[in-house]
C-alpha cells in the first residue's frame, strides 16, 4: 500500500505541477498604506491571492512558494506587515481532494454529478443528457475557446427547444480551479431536466423561464487544471510575455473595463487582457447573451467564500435595483443557512469582496440588459481549504445550495410579478482611475457598506 502510494506520487509529480512546500499565509493590514501595498502586490506580482484584503483589519490570504516566501520575508518588514501561516502544505490539500471517492472504476454518467470530472467527460455527459432529454432541451455550440475547444450551452425549456420566454442564463467554470462550480452547474442541469415532474418549484422555474446553462465557460483552463496545474485560474491564451500565460476572463468583460481590481501585467492572476473582450471565451459569451431575446437573470458560479454578490463590482456603487437584488439574494442565504447552519454573506460585490472591474455579472446587467445578475461564491468559506474542496463534499453543497437557488429564483418570479419586463436604468457612467480610488473608497462616508465591513470585522 505504501509502495503504491509512493509510485502514485512519483507518477503525478512528473505529469503535473506539485505544490509541495507551498504555504498559505495570512496577513492583516493595520493601516491604509498596508492595504494599498497588498492591493498593489496582487497587481504587480505573480503571487496567488486566495483572498484580497477588504480594508484595515481584514486579512489577505496568499499562497506562496518557498522562494516567494523569501520575497515576503524580505519585503513585508519594509511596510511593517507581519503574517502567520494558515496552511503549511498546499499539496496535502490536493492529495486529499479525491480521497473517499471511488477510484479506478468504470465511468458512468452519474459520476459527473458527484466527482470532479474532466472537460471531455463533461462534454460527453452534456451531449448524452441533451439527447435523453429530447425536445425540452437543445445543445448548442457558441464558438470556440482559445485552444479551439467547442463551447457548449444547453437550453432547457418546458415545451419545445424553440421556446422564447424570458431567459435565465447560468454559467460555471470561468475560473478554472474553482472545480465545485462546474459540478454544481451540472447538478442544476440534471435537476432542471429530471425534477420537472416531481418538484413543483422546479416546474415553476422551468415554466416561467427558458434556461441557458454553460458548465464550462473556460474549457481550456479547466482542462489544464486537471492535466498540469490544479490551481490554474485564467484561460490559456498567450500573452506578450512568453513565460506568462492566460487572461483572467472575469476581468475581461467590457463594462467599465479596467477601472479597478485588475492588472495590466500578464503574469498577474488578475491580468485583464489587452482590451475588453480580447479573449474568445468572453467574446463568445457576450455574443451569445446578445442573441438571447429576453434576458432577465444571469447567474455565475464561482468558489469560494459563501457569498451572493450583485453589481456593481467595478466600484462601490449599487445598481439601481439593488434592493430587488438584495431581497432575492437574501432568500438564497436564508435557505442555505437554515440548511447548514453556516454563514453566508449577501451584498454588492465591490463592498462584500472588493472592487474588480470587467466581471461577467457587471456586463450581464450593464451590457446585456439582465435585470438580475449574481455571482455566487460556493463553499467552502474556510480559507485553509479554499479552492480544493474535497470531492466527498459535492453532494452536501448541491443539496444545500440548490434549494437556496430555487428560493432566490422563486423570489424573483414573485417580485417581478412576471408582468412587463423592466430594463435596468443604466446609471451614469462614472470613470474611476485604476488604483488611486482605493483610499477614497475606503474612507467614503456612506454607511451602508461600512455596516457590512463592521460585521465582517466582528467575525475575525
Ligand atoms: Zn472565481
Amino acid at each position: 500500500m505504501a509502495l503504491l502510494a509512493l509510485v502514485f506520487l512519483i507518477a503525478s509529480a512528473s505529469a503535473a505541477q506539485t505544490f509541495i512546500g507551498n504555504k498559505l499565509i495570512t496577513v492583516k493590514p493595520q493601516t491604509l498604506d498596508q492595504v494599498e501595498y497588498l492591493i498593489q502586490l496582487q497587481q504587480d506580482t505573480e503571487l496567488d491571492f486566495w483572498k484580497q484584503t477588504q480594508g484595515v483589519g481584514l486579512p489577505a490570504d496568499i499562497r506562496v512558494t518557498t522562494s516567494q516566501l523569501e520575497y515576503v520575508d524580505k519585503h513585508f518588514p519594509d511596510v511593517g506587515l507581519t503574517y502567520s501561516i494558515k496552511h503549511y502544505d498546499i499539496q496535502s490539500l490536493i492529495d486529499n481532494e479525491r480521497t473517499g471517492s471511488p477510484r479506478g472504476h468504470r465511468f458512468s454518467t452519474t459520476d459527473v454529478l458527484t466527482r470532479y470530472a474532466t472537460q471531455t467527460e463533461i462534454d460527453d455527459w452534456l451531449k448524452n443528457t441533451a439527447n435523453k432529454c429530447g425536445s425540452r432541451c437543445k445543445l448548442m455550440e457558441f464558438g470556440q475557446s482559445y485552444e479551439k475547444r467547442d463551447m457548449k450551452v444547453i437550453k432547457i425549456v418546458s415545451g419545445t427547444g424553440s421556446s422564447t420566454k424570458p431567459a435565465v442564463f447560468v454559467d460555471g467554470g470561468i475560473h478554472a480551479r474553482e472545480w465545485i462550480s462546474p459540478v454544481f452547474v451540472n447538478n442544476m442541469i440534471d435537476k432542471l431536466i429530471n425534477d420537472y415532474t416531481s418538484d413543483g418549484t422546479v416546474r415553476r422555474l422551468v415554466d416561467t423561464y427558458d434556461w441557458y446553462v454553460i458548465p464550462l465557460l473556460n474549457p481550456d483552463g479547466y482542462n489544464f487544471s486537471h492535466t498540469d496545474d490544479r490551481l490554474w485560474r485564467k484561460n490559456r491564451a498567450e500573452t506578450r510575455r512568453a513565460r506568462c500565460v492566460g487572461v483572467d476572463l472575469n476581468r475581461n468583460f467590457g463594462y467599465e473595463w479596467g477601472v479597478a481590481g485588475v492588472s495590466s501585467n500578464p503574469c498577474s492572476e488578475v491580468y485583464l487582457g489587452t482590451e475588453a473582450f480580447s479573449e474568445p471565451e468572453s467574446k463568445n459569451l457576450r455574443d451569445f447573451l446578445a442573441s438571447i431575446p429576453n434576458l432577465e437573470v444571469y447567474l455565475t458560479f464561482h468558489s469560494y467564500g459563501q457569498y451572493v454578490l450583485y453589481p456593481w463590482g467595478y466600484a462601490r456603487e449599487n445598481a439601481p435595483n439593488y434592493q430587488d437584488l438584495a431581497y432575492a439574494g437574501n432568500k438564497l442565504k436564508e435557505v442555505v443557512e437554515d440548511f447548514t447552519g453556516e454563514h453566508w454573506i449577501v451584498g454588492n460585490s465591490a463592498i462584500a469582496l472588493y472592487p474588480s472591474a470587467g466581471a461577467s455579472d457587471d456586463w450581464a446587467m450593464g451590457g446585456a440588459g439582465a435585470t438580475y445578475a449574481y455571482t455566487i461564491e460556493l463553499p467552502p468559506d474556510e480559507d485553509s481549504i479554499g479552492f480544493v474542496l474535497p470531492e466527498r463534499e459535492i453532494p452536501g453543497v448541491v443539496s444545500s445550495v440548490w434549494p437556496g437557488v430555487k428560493a432566490m429564483m422563486s423570489a424573483i418570479i414573485d417580485r417581478e410579478g412576471r408582468t412587463v419586463r423592466q430594463q435596468p436604468t443604466h446609471h451614469a457612467r462614472k470613470q474611476v482611475k485604476r488604483t488611486d480610488n482605493i483610499k477614497a473608497d475606503i474612507f467614503s462616508d456612506s454607511d451602508w457598506w461600512k455596516e457590512i465591513l463592521a460585521t465582517k470585522l466582528k467575525g475575525q
